[in-house]
């Protein structure tokens, strides 16, 4: 069984409706993959639909953006209940903060000579979670760079001349509501483009034991084949679950084709008995 449990639709920022995300999933071998679109459920539905037809099983996820001491951390919830109140609520005040800097990273971008406008942005977006990946496609289009990722080197990375920042879950409260909505959450690409100083060791054992994080992303291709082996070794000595993933969104990353790195099938089904004795969504 091959599991793939990280993708992204254009729900977000991904480029493949969840139709035909399900469908390449499927062409490439995989019998499960979960979707996990950028702080929404939007696309999780019309995935479930087309796994139906092709006999290939979705697993619904989000990854919420969060922040630990003002740095931005990526926190994967699957199975959460897609209608549980407060969780939604606080995706979308997540949704909102996207929303709201994108005038602020256009009148950036403008005044450094490269203008655009947020009618340019929303041009290139297909759902309600709006993010850098947006602007640095309209500025594609506009012929400013040639490729999403020039845009984030050049302009667009945390810190950067037309970054601007926006509200983020903060991460403990963040893995709170993915229990409370009765899912299950692991933390994602933990030690990737320079994260890892920001979750030491030390904080992954506060993460594991007081907050009962269930698991981390190992095999992912922001991990080095060191950084994979050490993190394997500190997840299996913390108690917390290995998973594997692609971070699939289409055309928009090169590097994360679906099924690269994929999740050992017995993890996969204890993140399901978790969610089924959580009460959740498996
Ligand atoms: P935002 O959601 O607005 O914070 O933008 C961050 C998202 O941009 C990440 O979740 C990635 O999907 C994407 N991203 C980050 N760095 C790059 C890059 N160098 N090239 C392409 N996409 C990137
Ligand atoms: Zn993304
Ligand atoms: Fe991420
Ligand atoms: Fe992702």
């Amino acid at each position: 069984m091959r599991i793939d449990l990280h993708t992204h639709s254009l729900v977000s920022d991904g480029t493949d409706t969840p139709t035909h995300l399900v469908r390449k999933a499927a062409a490439a071998g995989l019998d499960a993959v979960a979707l996990t679109d950028h702080d929404t459920f939007d696309g999780i539905a019309e995935a479930k639909l087309a796994a139906e037809a092709l006999g290939v099983e979705v697993l619904g996820g989000v990854e919420m953006s969060t922040q630990l001491g003002g740095k931005s951390v990526h926190v994967l919830g699957y199975g959460c209940d897609p209608h549980d109140q407060v969780l939604l609520e606080e995706l979308a005040r997540v949704r909102v903060g996207r929303s709201d800097r994108v005038p602020a990273m256009v009148a950036r971008l403008t005044e450094l000579g490269l203008p655009l406008s947020v009618d340019d942005v929303l041009a290139q977006a297909g759902g309600a979670s709006l993010g850098r990946p947006h602007v640095a496609d309209a500025m594609v289009a506009k012929g400013y760079v040639a490729r999403r990722d020039e845009a984030f080197e050049r302009y667009l990375y945390e810190g950067g001349p037309a970054y601007v920042d926006r509200y983020c879950t903060p991460l403990s409260a963040a893995i709170d509501l993915i229990h409370e909505a009765r899912g299950v959450a692991v933390l994602a690409h933990p030690w990737g483009r320079g994260r890892r100083e920001d979750l030491p060791e030390p904080y992954l054992a506060e993460l594991a034991n007081e907050y009962r994080l269930d698991g981390v992303e190992v095999d992912h291709p922001d991990h080095d084949d060191a950084t994979r082996a050490e993190l394997r070794a500190l997840a299996s000595a913390l108690g917390l679950l290995a998973t594997g993933s692609s971070d699939y969104h289409g055309l928009g990353k090169t590097r994360n084709p679906l099924g690269v790195f994929t999740t050992d099938p017995d993890v996969y089904a204890e993140i399901g008995r978790r969610i089924r004795a959580r009460g959740g969504v498996a």
